[in-house]
Formats: structure tokens, C-alpha cells, sequence
């Protein structure tokens, strides 16, 4: 049964071949492969000169047909090819083309992504057959923005206009999520470095000890790593406390990013620095909320090597005093509203030496005293009256 029925079936199938009509249409041509274009970038020494950045990178505004990069390559080979540069902070370059001529040419590279955040300068990477290099591109909107939030590190001002832009080199603003600092490429140190402390910063976490560059630094600035501490006599001080930001691993771990940083004496750093913090965050477990802004004055600190006006050979400048102001509220909303004549600024003025007394109280001084020393105004979201008020008091609580 099963046998006839299977011829049956391929009969009909004959037939039903045999029946059609339509001429069959010769198999179409398979084209060629396209050949693979070999090329190398011009100079692929870690430069990729030259390469010509198009467009506007600016804080959020999305990525448009303007915003290309614009590459010389050497072409051995025609043929295809294909270019991804990967994304950083939310877009990077793409192209897929094909390239007709040997020989040196230009090939540009379209921006794909969205709009770039506030405040970075980005870092690519283009790898491509064997060559590879690096390029940087600075995201414009240095300007703060008119009106910092509640909670925001800088809220109380941006001591020096400190700005995020190359040139800037010694006063360059890095606005990070756990803190916010000026940066001196020079010195090798924070010129000061703010944030905001309250309840939600306060966890578990314990200390990551993962000092390391910054590698957000512009690509071409030297970057300062724990090595260039090592047998200086000085503790790698933090700005921002690790103790500050115990909530995530994350949060903790920025503050060991050398660019928060400062050669600190070690009974400057480990006593009265940190009593001082110690106080600052009782002060948050009994309902405050503490913005703080670190920086220091002068040159030359005193570790247990002696005196020293620099150290890794130069690169890195010791400060000779390290200074703090606190404004300390009650934890809430609106903040700057709520600063008055009796709002509580700790200001303290501490030398850069070990030959201290323990006590951070004694170190006390006025606003005006730190303004004095370093020229910076400090405060400057509050109005000028209550500015003057608040910063010619010494606290003495
Ligand atoms: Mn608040
Ligand atoms: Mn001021």
C-alpha cells in the first residue's frame, strides 16, 4: 500500500512539473565578493593625526550631520570596509563604505548617539587593522548651569570659576557624581574639591584602597598615580572622605581617583582631618545635611621626610595649608533658602605638617580669613549681606 501510494504521489509530482508553464529564469549572476579595503591611518602612532573633529559637542544637545571626525588613511587596497568607534558618554563614530583608489585619502566618520552629558571630555579609541589611536573631544556648556539643585556638590559656587574647558589648564572643572573639583594639571592636585554630604551617602561599604589615576583627564595631561606618593613622606590625603561615601562601591571607589587627592602630612591627614570629618558626619547622623569645600594654599608641606615643596619629581606640588568650609543645615529642602544669620559654617585652617596639636576646634578661622588666602570668593550663592554676615564669623560651637 504504503509503495504504490508513493509512486503515485511522484507521479504526479512529474507531471505536475511536466505541466508548468513559465520558462525558468536563469540563476541570477552571484556578484563578486567585494574585496576587503586594506589601509592603515596615516599615522596610527597613538595620534591619528590628522584627524579633524566636526560639529558641536555640547551638553544636551543629540549628535547631527555636522558631527563627524574626518580621518587620513593610506589605502593599499581597494574594497570595503567598516569603522566603529565605540560610544562614550552616549555616542560615538560609524562607517561603513567602500573605497575605490589606493593611496592616501580622507574618510570621514558620522557621530550615531545621543546628546553628551555636562562636563566631560571623552576619550575614543579607533582600532583598525592593526593600528590603533586615541582621541579626545571636549563637550562645550563649561558654563554652569544658571541654577545648581538642591544637594548639588557646587550649589554654594564655583570658587575661581573654575571651567571645563582644555585650555583651562589649571583651573579645570571635573563635576564627577560623587563630587566636584578644579583641577591643576601644573600642581598635580585638586585646587579644591566640593560636595554635598547627607543621610543617603552614609552606608556599609567599607574602603575600597583602590587608589588609581583618573583617567578622565584630558588624553595628553599627565596623570598622577599612588606612585607618585611612594617615599614621599606624605599621606595620600583625600578631599572628598572615603567615610563620606559609604553607600555603594561605586561611591566609595571614586574617592580614591588621584584627582581627589592631596601630599598630606600624616597627622594633618589621619588626626585632626580626620576628627574634623568624623564631627562633619555625626553632624549628618543627627539630621544635618553638610556641604563642603576643601582646597589648600602656599607651597610646601612638611611629611616625615622633612620639608618638601614637590614631590614625583616635580609633578606634584605640596600645599602648605589645607583648609575646609562647612555650611551645615538641617537635613531638607530649598537649601539655600534655609542658610540664615544662624546657619552654622565650619571654617578651619590646618598647616601642612605633623608638629600639630590634636584638636581640629583650635584651627578654627573665618570665612573671610580662607577668602583672604587664596582669593577666592566662597559662598557666592548667598546674598551679599548674609555672605558678609556668615563668612566674618568664627564658629565656636
Ligand atoms: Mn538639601
Ligand atoms: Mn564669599
Amino acid at each position: 500500500m504504503f509503495k504504490y501510494t508513493t509512486i503515485a504521489f511522484l507521479l504526479f509530482a512529474a507531471v505536475s512539473c511536466k505541466k508548468e508553464t513559465v520558462t525558468p529564469t536563469p540563476p541570477a549572476p552571484v556578484p563578486p565578493k567585494p574585496k576587503v579595503a586594506v589601509f592603515t591611518l596615516l599615522d596610527g602612532a597613538g595620534n591619528c593625526n590628522p584627524i579633524q573633529v566636526e560639529g558641536v559637542y555640547k551638553t544636551g544637545v543629540p549628535m547631527n550631520a555636522a558631527n563627524k571626525i574626518i580621518l587620513k588613511i593610506n589605502v593599499t587596497m581597494a574594497g570595503s570596509y567598516s569603522i566603529s568607534v565605540p560610544g562614550t558618554n552616549g555616542y560615538g563614530f560609524f562607517v561603513k563604505d567602500s573605497l575605490t583608489t589606493t593611496g592616501e585619502q580622507l574618510i570621514t566618520l558620522p557621530a550615531i548617539g545621543g546628546a553628551p552629558v555636562y562636563g566631560t571630555i571623552n576619550t575614543f579609541n579607533i582600532s583598525t587593522q592593526g593600528n590603533t589611536c586615541t582621541f579626545a573631544i571636549s563637550v562645550e556648556g563649561g558654563e554652569l548651569p544658571g541654577v545648581l539643585d538642591d544637594n548639588d556638590h557646587m550649589y554654594f559656587g564655583n570658587p575661581g570659576n573654575a571651567a571645563i574647558n582644555l585650555d583651562s589648564v589649571n583651573n579645570f572643572l571635573m563635576r564627577k557624581p560623587y563630587y566636584a573639583l578644579s583641577y591643576s594639571r601644573d600642581r598635580g592636585i585638586p585646587n579644591w574639591v566640593c560636595w554635598h554630604l547627607y543621610p543617603a551617602d552614609l552606608g556599609g561599604i567599607s574602603r575600597q584602597e583602590d587608589f588609581r589615576e583618573d583617567n578622565t583627564l584630558p588624553a595628553s595631561w599627565y596623570r598622577v598615580t599612588p606612585a607618585s606618593y611612594s617615599g614621599s613622606g606624605f599621606d595620600k590625603g583625600h578631599n572628598t572622605p572615603s567615610g563620606d561615601r559609604t553607600s555603594t562601591v561605586d561611591a566609595n571607589s571614586s574617592t580614591f581617583l588621584m584627582t581627589n587627592i592631596i601630599p598630606q602630612a600624616s597627622t594633618n591627614n589621619q588626626i585632626v582631618w580626620s576628627r574634623l570629618e568624623d564631627s562633619l558626619r555625626r553632624l549628618v547622623t543627627l539630621g544635618y545635611e553638610v556641604y563642603t569645600i576643601m582646597g589648600h594654599y602656599g607651597i610646601g608641606g612638611t611629611g616625615s621626610s622633612g620639608f618638601a615643596t614637590t614631590i614625583d619629581a616635580g609633578r606634584v606640588t605640596v600645599p602648605a595649608s589645607i583648609w575646609k568650609v562647612a555650611v551645615v543645615l538641617p537635613n531638607g529642602n530649598s537649601d539655600s533658602s534655609r542658610v540664615n544669620s544662624g546657619t552654622r559654617v565650619i571654617a578651619v585652617d590646618v598647616p601642612n605638617t605633623n608638629s600639630l596639636g590634636l584638636n581640629w576646634k583650635t584651627y578654627r578661622v573665618s570665612v573671610d580669613n580662607i577668602e583672604a588666602a587664596t582669593g577666592y570668593d566662597l559662598l557666592t550663592r548667598l546674598p551679599a549681606t548674609l555672605q558678609a554676615d556668615l563668612e566674618a564669623r568664627v564658629d565656636n560651637l
